[in-house]
């Protein structure tokens, strides 16, 4: 067995050097725990960013990507086969949506809702129609399409020439959504909350008036839900909370169960675009992603996790709610369900080293957000050793308590 520097050390050496890692190797996982490679336990609030939604190793997600694994790995999509025919249809008949298209990760399922969509303009609105109007701090995934969806230019410097037709409004500014509106637009997208720039709501209002316009000119209302979807928010997808329903959606994250999977799915009379050749994934829908995406649907429902995610996410923002009566630095408490961010003055980076140190892990956005992602099927015990820790890391940050700053 090698130690957490022989994994660190060749990781440095061998791996290209895109991500900046905490200093810490995970070998194991169990629920809401993770180990180190030194055997040190962790409260994972991260879940491998909302991806662990069942928690580490779930029996029902390694039972049936076991069983598959004995029977069937891979054919590619030239033949049929059962697994993702299965999870087809429990995705299709849980949803408003009719048809789906498999691929493997969040930012490929954005890229097939944006080919879905141009084609989709140029078939029904007219040849001009090709330009998705997005958010400012949105974040679709990095391809280069995904990554010129995203609102945000650090994600695009470097990286130029970018496909042509995106362009972005301030999230939820309804005026500035309205104007952007033009005779190339085919398409809107947004996530129902922003994740990786900081667990930021999209109103209500914004989201109505966004379909009001795709209802008035035909242009198709997509919603990236790579990490509000499947229960993370306290309903199956996010867009349930507002009464407004989109004509596309992406899924990814938590649907394989810790295996790459992706899924955009669709209305027929936009699926209906996508005909033999338009569209295709070696991998998608593979049978054993799928099997484990057919054990986390089933297990989200039946154990009723989504309700768990309601009740448990509104016991913990009162409890981050409770730390702001303490702590002058937390400013706000934001979220739904259990996909929550806490806003502060200064200090993320600093209080999630120390939580990692206490065993907590969490995830800093800039200087001023922590966000948390704890599996659905965390308990309120679960909830209150993390804000424990949390307390305790605040405390050590030198952070003023109220009243005494
Ligand atoms: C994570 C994420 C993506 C990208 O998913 P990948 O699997 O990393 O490609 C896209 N959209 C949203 C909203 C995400 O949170």
């Amino acid at each position: 067995m090698e130690g957490a520097t022989g994994t660190i050390a060749k990781t440095q050496k061998y791996i290209m050097n895109t991500y900046a890692r905490l200093p810490i190797a995970i070998a194991r996982g169990s629920g809401v725990y993770v180990w180190d490679e030194e055997g040190k336990r962790y409260l994972d609030f991260v879940s491998g960013i909302a991806v662990n939604a069942l928690g580490h190793c779930h029996p029902a997600v390694v039972e049936a990507i076991t069983r598959q694994a004995n029977q069937l790995m891979h054919t590619s999509n030239l033949y049929y086969t059962g697994p993702q025919a299965r999870v087809a249809e429990l995705l299709i008949e849980g949803s408003p949506f009719d048809r789906v298209f498999f691929c493997n990760s969040g930012a490929e399922a954005n890229e097939a809702a944006i080919k879905l969509a141009r084609k989709y303009g140029k078939e029904v609105l007219g040849p001009g129609h090709y330009e998705i109007i997005t958010a400012w701090n949105s974040f679709h995934g990095r391809t280069l399409a995904a990554i010129t969806a995203t609102g945000q230019p650090k994600y695009q410097k470097g990286f130029e020439p970018l496909p042509a037709g995106f362009k972005y409004v301030p999230l939820n500014d309804v005026e500035a959504l309205r104007s952007s509106v033009n005779d190339s637009t085919c398409a809107l997208m947004f996530e129902p909350i922003q994740g990786e720039s900081g667990v930021k709501p999209m109103t209500g209002e914004f989201l109505k008036e966004a379909r009001r316009i795709c209802d008035e000119t035909g242009a198709l209302l997509i919603l990236d839900e790579v990490q509000t979807g499947l229960g993370r928010t306290g309903k199956m997808f996010a867009f349930q909370h507002y009464g407004v329903e989109p004509d596309i959606i992406s899924l990814a994250k938590a649907l394989g169960g810790g295996l790459p999977m992706g899924a955009m799915l669709a209305k027929e009379h936009v699926a209906s675009h996508f005909e033999p050749g338009s569209h295709a994934s070696t991998f998608g829908g593979n049978p054993v992603a799928a099997a484990a995406a057919c054990a986390v649907i089933k297990t989200i429902v039946d154990d009723g996790l989504i309700d768990n995610a309601r009740d448990v996410g509104g016991y913990f923002m009162s409890g981050l709610s409770r730390l702001g009566d303490k702590y002058a630095t937390i400013t706000e408490v934001r979220g739904m369900g259990l996909m929550v961010g806490l806003g502060l003055s200064w200090g993320a980076k600093e209080i999630a080293g120390k939580c990692l140190e206490l065993g907590l892990l969490v995830n800093p956005i800039g200087d001023t957000t922590i966000r948390f992602l704890p599996p659905l099927i965390v308990t309120r015990r679960e909830v209150d050793e993390a804000l424990a820790i949390l307390d305790k890391a605040m405390d050590s940050c030198g952070m003023a308590a109220k009243g005494c700053a």
